[in-house]
């Protein structure tokens, strides 16, 4: 199998040389030229199977260059007992009789990058060792919270290896903002920007795409990666859980071996519900991907109308991992369902980048229209959402969840549709605590350090904070610089010439 360009459908390039490079040169996305299947007889066996034997099935379909042993080295590296908190790694909790909670925030940072960003370290290095043996990797962050941190756990102290993350000073939770400067390893720098995430993003693609930066790398013995969702090594992790979830399904008995689910996915740079379309195309029986968005709602008006524009209010909110105007990985959607035009994908980037707005061709909006459902939910709606959830069934969800929730009850209510639903739960609650628990006890905060704040969360609801939040409190910040965003680069250089 081989992967092929966004924006240039000439290049042609094997699995490790996608995941290396993170980005295709011109600027597009890779993807794969064509999307493996599954049927229901593979599906039928994966049923008997754990997490990390569906994960090397479903990866050997993808990085064919891979060998067994190296996908077999990733894999049980990666979702080895005890790393992360679920032996099923991505459990499915019964919210009512038609919905289960896929709870994708067992792992070491408690948020649903960890499926990924634990991956993702051996998939590159295995991938780096193949084309680009005598390079040092640089894997550079915009992080809108969960990913920098995730990306930091998952490429500590990996030899050969550097990372760097930048995050929006402003726009991450305090307990998100604890995790990253106290990040461990003697590889990792991290680093705030006065800005939003987009800033940030757009800070990095620049970095990232920068000819003379690459240079002057170059010269240095490096080359730059990238752990954003961009890279086509984060998505494939992703997949897995889909078809995870739709085998577990099957297994506890909620719906029969090729029946439709309804998958809901909270989602801001279009990264996590883009993985359960593959599965979807793959043969995993879906009827809508619903598409869950917080108050920055471009998403919903786009697969509503067709209409993309990235012209409007920015709105900070309390699901700060959502808040994003520029959704990078909807570049790929866009290509698989304009039948791989790369012109017609290369235009609507140009036009997103020069106008900050696109819209797509009537064939290509009632696509969309078939596979996707969309809405949002403002703060106020998610803590509403929050407090009935718990008060209802007694399960305690985060900020983003809760979007989800929310958008889908809205979905349900209007069509009546019945279909099993799985909601991917993103975050564990104790990462947004204050909001968390402002919703079930509204008020009760204030005056409240963060950490008493965790304490008041276990106290009124009786949840436990998972031990890698609670023991940030003993730990002292170790990176505390902020920047401007025109200074990202020198602040790279700085920390690439220590
Ligand atoms: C990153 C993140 C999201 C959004 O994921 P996308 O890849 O943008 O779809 C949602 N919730 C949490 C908690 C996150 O960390």
């Amino acid at each position: 199998m081989l992967y092929t360009s966004t924006r240039d459908k000439s290049i042609r390039v094997e699995s490790s040389v996608a995941i290396a490079h993170g980005i295709s040169k011109e600027g597009g996305l890779f993807v794969p030229e064509e999307i493996p299947k599954i049927g229901l007889d593979d599906i039928s066996r994966l049923v008997n199977c754990s997490y990390i034997e569906r994960a090397k099935e479903i990866l050997s379909l993808y990085l064919t260059d891979f060998t067994e042993e190296e996908i077999d080295y990733c894999v049980n590296g990666a979702y080895k007992e005890g790393n992360f908190s679920s032996p099923k790694v991505a459990p499915l909790h019964t919210l009512n009789p038609n919905t289960e909670i896929l709870e994708l925030w067992k792992g070491p940072t408690c948020a649903f990058k960890d499926m990924a960003l634990q991956l993702l370290p051996y998939l590159l290095t295995t991938a780096s060792s193949k084309t680009v043996p005598d390079k040092q990797i640089v894997i550079l962050v915009a992080t809108s919270g969960d990913t920098g941190k995730a990306a930091l756990e998952g490429f500590k102290d990996v030899p050969n290896t550097k990372i760097l993350v930048f995050y929006p000073n402003d726009g991450v939770s305090p307990m998100q903002k604890l995790q990253m400067m106290t990040q461990e390893g003697e590889n990792v720098g991290v680093c705030a920007i006065e800005g939003n995430f987009d800033d940030a993003q757009s800070g990095v693609k620049k970095i990232f795409t920068d000819k003379s930066v690459a240079k002057k790398l170059d010269d240095m013995g490096m080359m730059f990666s990238s752990a954003n969702s961009i890279n086509w090594g984060r998505l494939v992790p992703q997949i897995v859980y889909y078809v995870s979830a739709y085998c577990d399904m099957v297994e506890k008995k909620k719906v029969n071996l090729g029946d439709p689910i309804n998958i809901v996915v909270p989602t801001g740079n279009f990264g996590n519900i883009l993985a359960a379309y593959y599965a979807k195309e793959m043969g995993i029986p879906v009827k809508k991907l619903i598409c869950a968005s917080n108050q920055n709602d471009v998403l919903t008006d786009f697969l509503k109308t067709g209409i993309y524009n990235k012209n409007r209010d920015f709105y900070t909110t309390i699901s700060p991992s959502m808040d994003i105007l520029i959704s990078s990985n909807l570049e790929r959607l866009l290509f698989l369902l304009s039948g791989m035009d790369d012109k017609a994908v290369g235009g609507w980037m140009s036009e997103l980048s020069a106008d900050g707005k696109y819209q797509v061709s009537e064939d290509v909006l009632i696509k969309i229209k078939e596979y996707f459902e969309a809405g949002s939910c403002d703060d106020k709606g998610t803590k509403e959402t929050i407090a009935k959830v718990y008060g209802e069934t007694g399960y305690l969800c985060d900020t983003h969840t809760a979007v989800a929730i929310s958008v889908y009850d809205d979905y349900e209510s209007v069509t009546a549709d019945n279909t099993p639903a799985v909601i991917a739960s993103t975050a564990n609650p104790f990462k947004f605590s204050a909001s968390v628990l402002d919703a079930v006890r509204p008020g009760i905060c204030e005056g409240m350090d963060e950490f008493d704040i965790v304490l008041g969360l276990h106290a009124e609801t009786g949840a436990e904070c998972p031990p890698q939040l609670e023991n940030l409190k003993e730990k002292t910040p170790r990176f505390t610089s902020v920047c401007k965003k025109e200074d990202m680069e020198k602040v790279v250089f700085d920390m690439l010439s220590k």
